[in-house]
Formats: structure tokens, C-alpha cells, sequence
């Protein structure tokens, strides 16, 4: 009998490619979202990919009401949890708006879940509950850091919810995944990241550079402690990504955890400096990148890449896509968007 998944944010960049690799390893997903920070694209590829529609339901996982009612109507065997605001300077100038949605989205899920005499429950974390890391890489042990942001503070919080709740009530189990920085778009480039305004991130800013929306990128500081000067993130394919949560569903459905609340790190183990892949991106879609060096930016860290041991012993995952071929994925999405 196939099991049905609840993705809430299942529009998203992240929650729509989680969809697809559900669907294609065999399970009934039931897409939630609220639609503040999308629009339909992705839904309609992941229909366009999967050549059929899924369930979709436009609500807001602020209404308790509603997620109980969902929760009623079907049987929901796991839900992943993407529903959420996820800009940090925003939620700097914006605290009340990111406490209010991440932590009380999250809540009704774990009352929902409570309330149906358990449910599995997988959380998405990031790795910037590690804060500026002491040693590198970061394993599920290192210690998590102070957040430095209302955005950060929520992951941190819904986390201690996740694992509280746990162990108060029986049924309900959980697996929190901390992502480094998730990258590139599905292979169809029917979908991928769909930023509003200007964006945040940095393979957004490149592939928005290269195809002419924006003028230039800023790398910002070329004069950290690193070979070449730039931070070095964990680039993580989405793709790759989403695989991970499939494996982590298939671990509590089939009651394979070894604790009832599990954290994994989601990474690749490869720390990418900025330059490394703006030269990456240059080299393996053919093109010069129009990009100036700018000063740093408040609040990054230097530095900070996995140890996805875990993830790969346990949920029997492993990253697999090159940066190149990631690289390669995002850009073909650029060029879908704009038509090209
Ligand atoms: N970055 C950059 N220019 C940009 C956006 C980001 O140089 O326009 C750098 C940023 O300083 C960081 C890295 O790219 O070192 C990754 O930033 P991003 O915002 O994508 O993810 P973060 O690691 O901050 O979550």
C-alpha cells in the first residue's frame, strides 16, 4: 500500500523537487502551500515532469484549523516541513513576521501530529545552526552556535519543538536535515529557484548576471582566511537533496530509525570558495561572467562545509552530481525562464 507524504511549501524551490523524487520512488505526496513567495511555476513543472497532476491544497500552515482538517482528510504517513519565510535580513528588520510564520507553522504540524496518535515528522534545518564553526568539517556533534539572526533562531527553535515533542508523545517521530547550500535546478529545467527581487543568494545573483538582468555580481571580500580570499560554502545539488529526503521518509516509514529524532547533515563534504565557482560556472557553460570584488557582507561566516558520514552510513545517501553539472543545471533553468 503506498504511503502518502504531506510537503507543506511543496511550490517551493526546495519542496517541489522533493515532490518529484517522492513521487518517482513511489509515494502519494499532497502539496500545501500558501503561495506567499511563489507563484505556480514549479507546481506546473513538477505536474509537467511527473505528466500528472497532484493534489494541491493553497492554505496557510498558520491555521491550525486547516492543518487538522488536513490531517483528517488523508492519511498522512509523514510530513516535511518547508513552509516558511527564509530570508535573514529580512527577518533582521522583520523578527515578529518570522517568529510568528516559522514557529507557529511548525507547531500546528506537531499538534496535528499529536493529535492523530503520531505521525513522522522531517523538519528542514540548515547548517547556520552552526554558526562560524571551531573546527571544519561540521558533524552532526558540532556544536550548534548562537544564531545571529530571527531566521536562524527559528531553525534552532523548531529543531528543540521537533525533538521535545519527540520524546513527549508517543507515535511521533522525527528527522531534522540540516542543508548546506542548496544549488542548481532539475534536469528537465522545468523547475528550480524562483527568487523575488533582487536575490540573496549567490547562484541566483550568477546565472541572473549571466543572462543579463542584472549587471553585475558582487563577491563579497576577496580577504577572509582562505586560499583564495572568498568563503567557502558546501554546494548541494537539489536534486542530490531531494534523494536525501526520500531516503530519510523511506527510514521512518519503514521504522528503520535508531532513535526516534535523528539529525542528519545534508552535504557534500567539498568546500567551494566563491571564486572557484564563479570560475566553474564561466568554465562549463562557455561564458565570462561580468563580476567585481565588493566588500564583505555583515554576518557570513568564513567558512563552513559537512561531514555527511552520517547521512551516507545511515540513510544510505550520498551527494552525486558534479558542480559542473549543477552548475550547468541552474544555467538551462535561467535560459527556461527567460525563454531562451
Ligand atoms: N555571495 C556573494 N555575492 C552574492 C551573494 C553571495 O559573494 O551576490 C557569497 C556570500 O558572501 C557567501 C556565499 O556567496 O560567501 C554564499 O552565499 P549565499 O547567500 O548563497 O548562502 P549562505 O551561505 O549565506 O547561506
Amino acid at each position: 500500500m503506498k504511503k502518502t507524504v504531506l510537503v507543506s511549501g511543496g511550490a517551493g524551490f526546495i519542496g517541489s523537487h522533493v515532490t518529484v523524487e517522492l513521487v518517482q520512488a513511489g509515494y502519494d505526496v499532497v502539496i500545501a502551500d500558501n503561495m506567499s513567495n511563489c507563484d505556480d511555476t514549479n507546481y506546473r513543472g513538477v505536474c509537467s515532469i511527473l505528466g500528472r497532476e497532484l493534489p494541491f491544497i493553497k492554505m496557510d500552515f498558520c491555521d491550525g484549523d486547516a492543518v487538522n482538517e488536513l490531517f483528517a482528510k488523508y492519511r498522512i504517513d509523514a510530513v516535511i516541513h518547508f513552509a516558511a519565510f527564509k530570508a535573514v535580513g529580512e527577518s533582521v528588520d522583520e523578527p515578529l513576521k518570522y517568529y510568528r510564520n516559522n514557529l507557529l507553522s511548525f507547531l500546528n504540524v506537531l499538534e496535528a501530529a499529536r493529535s492523530q496518535g503520531g505521525c513522522n515528522v522531517l523538519f528542514s534545518s540548515s547548517a547556520t545552526v552552526y554558526g562560524e564553526p571551531e573546527e571544519l568539517p561540521v558533524t552532526e556533534k558540532s556544536p550548534r552556535q548562537p544564531a545571529t539572526s530571527p531566521y536562524g533562531d527559528t531553525k534552532q527553535m523548531c529543531e528543540d519543538f521537533l525533538r521535545d515533542c519527540v520524546r513527549a508523545y508517543p507515535g511521533v517521530k522525527g528527522i531534522a536535515l540540516r542543508y548546506f547550500n542548496p544549488i542548481g535546478a532539475h534536469p528537465s529545467a522545468l523547475i528550480g529557484e524562483l527568487p523575488r527581487g533582487v536575490p540573496n543568494n549567490l547562484v541566483p545573483f550568477i546565472t541572473q548576471t549571466a543572462i543579463g538582468r542584472r549587471e553585475c555580481l558582487s563577491i563579497f571580500g576577496n580577504d577572509y582566511p582562505t586560499e583564495d580570499g572568498t568563503c567557502k560554502r558546501d554546494y548541494i545539488d537539489i536534486v542530490d537533496l531531494a534523494k536525501a529526503h526520500v531516503c530519510a521518509v523511506t527510514r521512518m516509514v519503514e521504522g528503520r530509525m535508531k532513535e526516534d529524532y535523528e539529525i542528519f547533515n545534508v552535504g557534500t563534504g567539498r568546500p567551494v570558495s566563491v571564486l572557484e565557482l564563479v570560475n566553474a560556472f564561466e568554465k562549463v557553460n562557455g561564458l565570462k561572467l561580468n563580476y567585481k570584488i565588493a566588500p564583505r557582507r555583515p554576518g557570513d561566516v568564513v567558512a563552513i562545509w559537512a561531514d555527511p558520514s552520517l547521512a551516507n552510513e545511515e540513510l544510505g545517501w550520498k551527494a552525486e552530481r558534479s558542480v559542473e553539472e549543477t552548475l550547468a543545471a541552474a544555467w538551462a533553468w535561467e535560459k527556461h525562464l527567460a525563454g531562451k
